[in-house]
């Protein structure tokens, strides 16, 4: 197991990312919605593995959702990093997220992201892939 860790810009949301999948072996998506467009993201998840997100200023925290609402951008207020889409379930602090790897330490280790369009899936057919692919995660006040 591979054992990653990352954080906003400021520090108050940390990440400690486990998976089997080396940082050269993943495949990042760029996913070509208007929000990850405007920020650029190289996102990575493995159903093997897990995240553990943990934010010390709960107050800072930007839980931004659009669209279909069914997942939460995870943004810092205070640094304006995004870090993660969050999917609770079954709990407001557990679900299944897609990681940022920019925010990784060891994000120079991971290729380009290869554009990915989601466009043509209802909530439920999107809520049932994020479960099959996103990495099990908890969110977390440290
Ligand atoms: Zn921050």
């Amino acid at each position: 197991m591979h054992q990653l860790d990352g954080s906003c810009h400021c520090g108050n949301i940390r990440v400690l990312y486990r998976t089997a999948v080396a940082p050269e072996e993943a495949r990042p998506r760029a996913c070509q919605c208007t929000f990850c467009r405007k920020h650029n993201t190289r996102a990575i998840s493995d159903p093997g593995g897990t995240l553990a997100i943990t934010v010390d200023d709960q107050g800072a925290l930007n839980r931004y959702r659009f669209g279909l609402g069914a997942a939460e951008f995870l943004i810092c207020r205070t640094c304006g990093v995004y870090v993660a889409a969050f999917m609770a379930d079954p709990h407001d602090d557990q679900g299944y997220a897609t990681l940022m790897a920019n925010v990784l330490e060891a994000q120079g280790r991971y290729p380009e992201a290869a554009p990915t369009v989601y466009d043509n899936e209802d909530e439920a057919g999107r809520r049932a892939r994020r479960r099959q692919r996103w990495t099990p995660a908890t969110l977390r006040k440290h």
